[in-house]
């Protein structure tokens, strides 16, 4: 059974089972391992790619039992999911953990999205880079974080407009509008392969708008493409960071847009 939990910790906090937290190592051993496969395949280094485990939709005490297996950075996708767990998960521990925003982000909750996530790869109108900047300088004003948001432009491929992301013809303009604002710091792009064609064909189009895109933002390096399924596609077009969710922590509850 995925997320079960075996009872509480010495801080009375829901831990994962020892067969889950097997489980879990397993899993991450074997994506550690294809992805520096991939990298080798594509020529690149090992440690040119970092992974980004997606916890959306898993409990807390799986997330404890990836901090003990050593993971730091998170991806989480829904509020207020995300920001709960990132305040219980931070409350119990020393260690310094990443929470990133990977999913579309309605505007009315871009005030807490401001407060925990240290990068939005999702970003993707100039309403809501305005309105996750206003959150980021009340969240620093109130001592609630003490860095600007680290955030990519979420690139939409085949102008389907559930999937969210921006048009190419539209992407210069939002870089130019982040550019403008004080709290927030752009760092690349994201990508999502749309399911129709193969996510070899998504990519390269994506790596070509990236190598335009880089050209007049050198700075913009980070180019977060690549999950689960096809994350070793991603990596051979330059991928800088995996998201990968269900090979890890295995199918979610729920199936998430
Ligand atoms: C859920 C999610 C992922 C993880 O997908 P898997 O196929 O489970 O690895 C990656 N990126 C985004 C934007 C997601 O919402």
């Amino acid at each position: 059974m995925t997320g079960a939990q075996d009872g509480t910790d010495a801080g009375g906090l829901e831990t994962a089972s020892p067969e889950r937290v097997r489980e879990l190592s397993d899993n991450l051993d074997a994506a550690r391992a294809r992805l520096a496969q991939a990298c080798t395949a594509a020529g690149r280094a090992v440690d040119d790619v970092d992974l980004l485990v997606v916890t959306k939709f898993f409990p807390a005490a799986d997330v404890r039992a990836l901090i003990g297996l050593g993971v730091r950075a998170f991806g989480e996708s829904r509020e207020p999911e995300a920001g709960r767990k990132a305040a219980e998960l931070r409350a119990g521990t020393e260690e310094p953990l990443a929470f990133h925003m990977i999913g579309q982000i309605q505007r009315k909750k871009a005030k807490t999205v401001g407060r925990w996530a240290d990068r939005v790869h999702s970003l993707d109108s100039d309403r809501l880079a305005d309105a996750l900047d206003a959150a980021v300088a009340v969240a620093l004003d109130d001592g609630d974080r003490h860095d600007p948001l680290e955030v990519l432009l979420q690139l939409n491929l085949d102008s389907d407009p559930d999937r969210g992301g921006v048009v190419v013809d539209d992407l210069e303009a939002l870089a130019d509008h982040v550019d403008a604002l004080d709290h927030l710091r752009l760092r690349g792009l994201m990508v999502i392969a749309p399911q129709s064609e193969t996510p070899a064909l998504w990519m390269e189009r994506a790596a070509s708008i990236r190598t335009g895109f880089l050209a007049r933002r050198p700075d913009a390096v980070e180019f977060s493409a690549g999950m689960s399924g096809d994350l070793d596609e991603a990596v051979r077009h330059g991928s800088t960071c995996v998201r990968v969710g269900t090979a890890i922590m295995g199918a979610r509850p729920i199936r998430s847009p």
